[in-house]
């Protein structure tokens, strides 16, 4: 099968070579006999709705999102009936913050988001910074990865975080709680990036993107070895329980 992937604003949201997990996508769909086909949807760019079974947007300072946000709020009515029509979503850092209605930055300008996800952030003070791990009870998996942001983001009441944060700051630094999901859309603040030390949330992703293109469930992917993959994220969580988040 061919996964379509839509890579939004690779030139201005690609902070901490968030990059890297579009080729965890296409290695392992490579190992599964699929093609993976990146097309970039940047600025005045259409949204091909139906036409992409993968979203994914990257992370990005103040300036960067600055520059984006008018152009992101143009596409935010096909992007959410693309999403409707079960395409999947990964939007991280400063993406996972365009998501939501507004980003108020550290100069206390609003950025309007697209409302997909239900949640806003507020930039405080002090960074957030460090090693991260997640307890992701929804899939029965820890995601390990590293935050650096300044936004807290809040959930809206019942909202569904993508874990509990078990080292780290996540969201807010005071919830417990990391990004963000809704339907087939993640939002989050790990990077690092994230998918290459979290193969399962990988394959998450691509079995819903497949589920997408065939209009069918999402299949069951043929395991992979993965053993660096895993020693990778057994470093990190350690990591991340060592030394928690901490306010710099
Ligand atoms: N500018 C945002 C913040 O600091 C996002 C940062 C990022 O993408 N790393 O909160």
């Amino acid at each position: 099968m061919k996964i379509r992937v839509g890579h939004l604003y690779p030139d201005y949201l690609n902070i901490y070579a968030d990059r890297g997990n579009i080729a965890v996508f296409m290695e392992r769909a490579r190992a599964r006999g699929h093609e993976l086909d990146v097309r970039r949807i940047s600025m005045r760019d259409p949204v091909p709705v139906g036409e992409v079974d993968l979203f994914y947007v990257g992370g990005g300072q103040d300036r960067e999102q600055a520059l984006v946000t008018g152009d992101l709020t143009a596409k935010a009515e096909p992007l959410r009936e693309a999403v409707e029509m079960g395409a999947a979503f990964l939007a991280v850092c400063g993406g996972y913050q365009l998501l939501g209605r507004f980003y108020r930055n550290v100069a206390g300008e609003d950025l309007p988001g697209i409302g997909l996800l239900p949640l806003h952030t507020t930039a405080g003070d002090r960074r957030m910074i460090g090693d991260v791990l997640l307890e992701c009870e929804w899939a029965g998996r820890t995601l390990a990865g590293f935050e650096n942001h300044a936004g807290r983001t809040h959930l809206d009441e019942g909202a569904e975080p993508l874990g509990r944060v078990v080292s780290g700051f996540g969201n807010d630094g005071r919830s417990g709680f990391e990004g963000c999901r809704w339907g087939r859309v993640y939002g989050t603040y790990l990077h690092g990036p994230l998918l290459p030390r979290n193969p399962w949330f990988a394959d998450h992703l691509l079995a819903e993107a497949l589920a997408h293109a065939t209009d069918g469930e999402p299949p069951a992917l043929a395991p992979l070895g993965d053993e660096l993959e895993v020693s990778a994220h057994d470093v990190a969580a350690a990591r991340a329980r060592q030394r928690g988040g901490r306010f710099s």
